[in-house]
């Protein structure tokens, strides 16, 4: 490529896999689970490391190298790798990090799969958790021990949209000498690059926006160097690896990020002002309304909203299944950055078997529906959750 300090969008379009004597224009797909060597030496000597070659698919391949490598460019990181899902990311940065004895520091409000392996599965392994209210950095510093290795949170939190001021917690982070992870899932790159503020490790769920049309799962963890090879050597060894097929599909993906999240944030922003006022609802929460309780974090950190908007229906739980039996348009599905838009109601699905009263604790409300706000004309969009909470 060429040396001049090009822009993002046009990184995830030109970066790409080295073109082989077949002169293809598009990245061909390496379907293949291992590389063939030439000579003894030659393998000899990339089992010892002493080259850089491909061996076999679990350790690395073309089509997930340029994939991760992207994700390393966009996020502005040294490294990065990409493994089978969000959640094998999410784990793989504890596991390969993390040892018996050590202290992990998160937002209380965060993905629920995340929430599953820090408070079930880590303690199983002698590592222990501490959960702080996302918007009190006063919480944060008060939280750290001696033996905190790591801090973990997401900003904007899935699905109650909080946020946390990443420089802050940045601040935190290096004064204590802790590994500072965040879940960019929501803002993607093209929105938010946490690195700039101080994270040493940058994860997400490529299944999500990244592919942005529901195809494929696909995670990816970018950040410091050596932080990336000791998670490569873990997976490398444990195996979470990503297929290089939805390898291939998520660096096309990428191409077109930029142009995707500028419309769906446009949408997102539509939408969010259009229902701020209806009677039918108690509140509505997107990051880029000025009646959102951390809109001037969200300025500070964020070029726009984001897909996600929050919509509290006045009438609770029933309300919330009226309303999502009522949609047309709007597709009832447990995933979100697709390009067809997509409503859920945490309260009867995913939350449904945690108790009202930690639902709460954790902004799980009675009537809280979540929009991941796709790219179909914002009318229709519009139209579709108008007439549903008429109904609702
Ligand atoms: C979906 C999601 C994950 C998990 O990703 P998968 O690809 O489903 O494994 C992690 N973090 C956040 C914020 C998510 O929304």
């Amino acid at each position: 490529m060429s040396n001049r300090k090009l822009h993002p969008s046009t990184i995830a379009v030109r970066a790409q896999v080295e073109r082989t004597n077949q002169m293809e224009h598009s990245a061909p797909l390496f379907l293949t689970s291992s590389f063939a060597f030439n000579t003894a030496e030659d393998m000899r000597a990339a089992f010892a490391d002493e080259v850089e070659a491909n061996i076999y698919s679990r350790y690395s391949n073309p089509n997930v190298d340029e994939f991760a490598n992207k994700m390393a460019l966009l996020e502005g990181a040294e490294a990065g790798f990409a493994v089978a899902s969000g959640m094998a990311a999410v784990s793989m940065s504890f596991f390969a990090l993390l040892k018996a004895g050590d202290h992990l520091l998160c937002s209380r409000s965060m993905f629920g799969g995340t929430n599953t392996v820090v408070t079930k599965f880590l303690p199983r392994f002698g590592i222990e958790y501490t959960l702080v209210p996302a918007d009190d950095i006063a919480a944060w510093e008060a939280a750290v021990r001696p033996n905190t290795k790591m801090i973990y949170l997401e900003t904007p939190t899935n699905p109650q949209l909080e946020l946390i001021d990443l420089e802050a917690v940045g601040r935190l982070a290096k004064k204590h000498n802790i590994i500072y992870n965040v879940d960019n899932c929501f803002a993607t790159p093209a929105l938010q690059t946490p690195i700039d503020f101080g994270a040493d490790l940058v994860i997400h769920s490529a299944t999500k926006w990244l592919d942005g049309q529901g195809r494929v799962l696909g995670g990816v963890v970018v950040g410091k160097k050596e932080l990336i090879h000791d998670i490569y050597l873990f997976c490398r060894n444990t195996g979470p690896s990503l297929s290089p097929f939805n390898a291939w599909v998520l660096s096309k993906s990428l191409e077109t990020l930029d142009v995707r999240i500028q419309r769906h944030s446009e949408n997102a922003l539509a939408i969010a002002k259009h229902f701020e006022n209806h009677p039918k609802l108690k509140w509505v929460k997107y990051p880029f309304l000025p009646s959102h309780p951390q809109y001037a974090i969200a300025q500070k950190q964020m070029k726009a909203g984001g897909g996600i908007v929050c919509l509290e229906l006045a009438g609770g739980l029933e309300s919330g299944r009226r309303f999502m039996d009522a949609l047309q348009i709007l597709s009832l599905t447990p995933n979100l950055g697709d390009s067809r838009s997509i409503a859920s109601h945490p309260a009867s699905t995913t939350h449904s078997k945690v108790p009202p009263a930690d639902q709460l604790a954790v902004g799980i409300t009675p009537g809280l529906i979540r929009i991941s706000v796709g790219l179909e004309h914002v009318d229709d969009i519009i139209y579709d959750i108008e007439q549903a909470l008429e109904q609702a």
